[in-house]
């Protein structure tokens, strides 16, 4: 008889669509088969129109709790009982835990971003970073930073749909935290390039340079690159953008997203399961280990 899955096992979700080509379900279970914990996490296609019911179904069936994305990140507050500051603040939920009955939406990507890079070895509490992007990714990650202790953040967008919400996250940066934010048109490329020159940390949080993008970056040439600066992308999938690979030319040390995506799953395990994810297992079943082995 197959024992990997009991009367006793726990059930986690996703919830989001499309979902099928996540890699969520991987990285979980195989961290559950590692440590051996009776869990096992499904991704399920819903919706908006379907997401009430699936917390309403996640309730009933006492699931443990579950992921969400797309298109799903912001609607799902309406149907918890509580949010973390973070979920508060961006108004979004990527991680939900049923405690008796009790749904609590947590937001575990800026928290996924900051443990990245304290496991690379970089320290940027009380210092300034400039971050490319205003949406989902990239709120979380600026919010996060605000909230841990990073002193300045130069925020640049392009004047698209986001740009209200980057002014919102400004405005929210401002009121809640001590950390300095300003936002900037990311068309005024010579404010850019200041903005990186006195920054430890240059972060795109942006879509461009993932597919239809790939390829692509909006930093001009590598004179906005200084050995010293730290450039890292929330992109994972190429590994190594048009934008890293400048920043690697030009002498800078860089980091993609697979960090930032391994972290707010260890997050989202860790408030499940009670236990940390293994690390170390995750990064070479990751191909991570070779990268940093490098
Ligand atoms: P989103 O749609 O919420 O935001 C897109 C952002 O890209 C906005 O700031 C928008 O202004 C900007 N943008 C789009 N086209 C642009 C262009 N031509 N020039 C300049 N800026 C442009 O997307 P998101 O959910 O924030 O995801 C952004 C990226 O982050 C994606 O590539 C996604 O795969 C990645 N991501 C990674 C992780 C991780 O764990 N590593 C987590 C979430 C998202």
């Amino acid at each position: 008889m197959a024992e990997r899955i009991t009367g006793r096992t726990e059930l986690i979700g996703l919830m989001a669509y499309p979902i099928r080509h996540s890699n969520s379900p991987a990285m979980h279970n195989e961290a559950f088969a590692y440590l051996g914990l009776d869990y096992a996490y499904l991704a399920f296609e819903v919706d908006n129109d379907a997401l009430e019911d699936a917390v309403r179904g996640l309730r009933a069936l006492r699931m443990v709790g579950c992921n969400v994305s797309m298109p799903n990140k912001m609607l799902i507050r309406q149907y918890l009982d509580r949010l973390s500051p973070a979920a508060e603040l961006c108004g979004a939920v990527n991680t939900v835990v049923n405690e008796n009955g009790v749904l609590t939406g947590y937001l575990t990507d800026g928290i996924g971003y900051m443990r990245s890079l304290k496991d690379s070895g970089v320290d940027v509490i009380g210092k300034k970073i400039t971050v490319a992007g205003a949406g989902g990714a990239a709120t979380a990650i600026e919010i996060q930073a605000a909230l841990d202790g990073v002193a300045e953040i130069s925020i640049f967008n392009i004047r698209d749909e986001f740009w209200e919400n980057a002014q919102a996250t400004v405005k929210k940066i401002r009121e809640r935290t001590n950390c300095k934010a300003t936002l900037y048109d990311l068309d005024d490329l010579d404010r850019l390039k200041r903005e990186m020159e006195d920054s430890c940390l240059f972060v795109n949080a942006t879509s461009v340079g993932m597919k239809p993008m790939e390829g692509q970056t909006f930093i001009p040439d590598q004179s906005f690159f200084r050995p010293d600066l730290i450039v890292t992308d929330v992109i994972y999938s190429p590994k190594e953008t048009a934008m890293l690979q400048m920043a690697r030319k030009a002498g800078c040390r860089t980091i993609n997203g697979l960090g930032m995506m391994l972290f707010q799953g260890a997050e989202a395990f860790k408030l499940w399961t009670g236990k940390d994810m293994p690390i170390a297992h995750m990064k070479k079943i990751l191909g991570m280990q070779e990268e940093e082995d490098r």
